[in-house]
């Protein structure tokens, strides 16, 4: 808790700029995307650029906070619990410049996929964006990055060429891989541990064709679908990358209307290609008759949107693994927990298996932190929570899919754990031992509190 002086302390120094428990303001500035999240913080920063992030910093120490890095607040809840920390929040930082002809991006740190993806497919490029175009880069980017042209193309951390941040001294500085290379590392993976980035430049990618869509099954098909799927995918390339999902759309407005309210197993997929090797690769999928069938050869953008991933703030629970290999034993009691005959209805809203391996298995030369991820497919569930009794039901359907997944655990993407854990779970040990070296080189005090917490060695 702040005392008197120091709440005016931090009032006089970042004016309008800095919002305080007993501001109107208050409850706004702590809210997170997930509505079901109720953190306090001792104060919440809105900096306006890199001069009053450096600003913010310094008054924390002085005031005995530790500080949390913050974008879009897509994944605030692994922060815990808040009482001595001021959430310095880099949405205001909103500069985005595209060099179509370099193939690079540089973005102020508060800049959503939003801003980048349309300008860069109007030029046949894309960013190594996920599913959401209203993520934020730098959150995105620092975690890893797993979106549509990950086999293809890795993840996002390793398309990030320079960073610019503050400093636990409140210094701005540029990392790269010739100017504090070991930072530049740490940053790649490490996430929000280091320092307040104010600025984020990357490479994008040429896309040349693209095929890319949904097949629509009815959820009571989902048993074949997911089989089908698990089965199929060892014989795509890496230029394909495939989701398969059990998902029910709420009745609201924001869902297409052909699926407001409805239930689905949808194999959700993009192809670096032409429609007719595309088409031919997932044949023994639109075999099945999907009720719809949004295949077609798209621009980038249409990437932004495929997965159809809420826009507005959800109240939810999630879980999420790595896993190797599923046998069909495991998509059986994946379905048990979540599938059409678990009498659970729409309590797992959404069940994701993403393929990964590919480029995501290979580490290239001057990699991060977070150079590859461990296993075969990526798992995430979510149910919305609306009401108490639905709180314990999703509690108690995400536990067994949970269970499900444990003995094919093969690690952890910190993007994807959504509440607070020990990181040192989701790297090799090497791989943590170096984090924590450089963070004990760069914030020896512990002044940075990423959303997974690294500590100084
Ligand atoms: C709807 C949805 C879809 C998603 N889809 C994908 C996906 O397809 N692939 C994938 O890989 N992930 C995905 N994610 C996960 C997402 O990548 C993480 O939630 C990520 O942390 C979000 O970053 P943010 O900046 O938007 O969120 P924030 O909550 O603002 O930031 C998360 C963390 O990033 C760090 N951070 C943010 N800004 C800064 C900064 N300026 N300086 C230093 N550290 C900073 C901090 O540690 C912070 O706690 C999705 C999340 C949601 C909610």
């Amino acid at each position: 808790m702040l005392t008197t002086s120091s709440r005016i302390s931090l009032a006089d120094t970042l004016h309008e700029a800095v919002v305080l428990p007993d501001d109107p303001r208050y409850d706004e500035a702590r809210s997170s995307f997930n509505l079901l999240v109720d953190q306090r913080p001792a104060a919440v920063a809105f900096p306006s650029d890199a001069r009053e992030v450096a600003g913010a910093v310094a008054l924390a120490q002085r005031l005995g906070l530790r500080v949390a890095p913050q974008a879009t607040a897509h994944n605030q809840a692994a922060l815990g619990d808040m009482d001595d920390l001021l959430l310095v929040n880099v949405s205001r930082l909103q500069a985005v410049h595209v060099d179509p002809a370099a193939r690079s991006v540089r973005v102020g740190a508060g800049v959503k996929w939003d801003r980048v993806g349309p300008r860069l497919s109007a030029h046949g490029l894309a960013g190594l964006h996920g599913s959401s175009p209203d993520v934020g880069i730098a959150g995105y980017s620092l975690g890893g990055g797993m979106g549509w042209l990950a086999r293809k193309h890795g993840l996002q951390t390793n398309a990030v060429t320079a960073l610019e941040l503050v400093t636990a001294e409140g210094e701005l500085i540029r990392v790269d891989a010739e100017h504090e290379p070991e930072l530049f590392w740490a940053l790649r993976g490490g996430g929000g541990n280091f320092g307040i980035v104010t600025a984020i430049e990357f490479d994008v990618v040429e896309v040349g064709e693209l095929y890319a869509g949904a097949y629509f099954f009815g959820f009571e098909r989902s048993d074949e679908v997911l089989h089908t799927w698990n089965a199929i995918r060892h014989s795509f390339p890496d230029e394909l990358m495939s989701w398969a999902s059990l998902l029910h759309f709420p009745p609201i407005p924001d869902v297409p209307a052909f699926a407001r309210g409805r239930s689905y197993a949808v194999v959700m997929a993009a192809f670096l290609g032409d429609a007719a090797e595309g088409a031919s690769l997932l044949a023994p999928l639109r075999r099945l008759g999907p009720e719809r069938d949004t295949f077609a050869t798209v621009p980038p953008v249409v990437l932004g949107d495929l997965a159809m991933d809420p826009l507005d703030p959800v109240p939810f629970q999630s879980t999420s693994a790595l896993v190797d290999e599923l046998p069909s034993a495991a998509i059986e009691a994946l379905l048990a927990a979540a599938g059409p005959e678990s009498g659970r209805g729409p309590t797992v809203s959404m069940l994701q298996l993403r393929q990964m391996g590919g480029a995501l298995a290979r580490a290239t030369p001057g990699a991060g932190a977070r150079a590859t991820l461990p296993g075969d497919i990526s798992v995430f569930a979510l149910g919305a929570v609306f009401d108490e009794p639905m709180r314990e039901a999703v509690h108690t359907a995400l536990a067994d899919v949970d269970a499900v997944l444990q003995p094919y655990r093969a690690g952890y993407y910190a993007n994807f754990v959504e509440e607070p854990a020990d990181a040192s779970a989701f790297f090799d040990p090497a791989t943590w031992a170096r984090l924590r070296a450089v963070k004990g080189a760069y914030d020896p005090a512990n002044v940075f509190v990423g959303n997974h917490h690294i500590a100084p060695a």
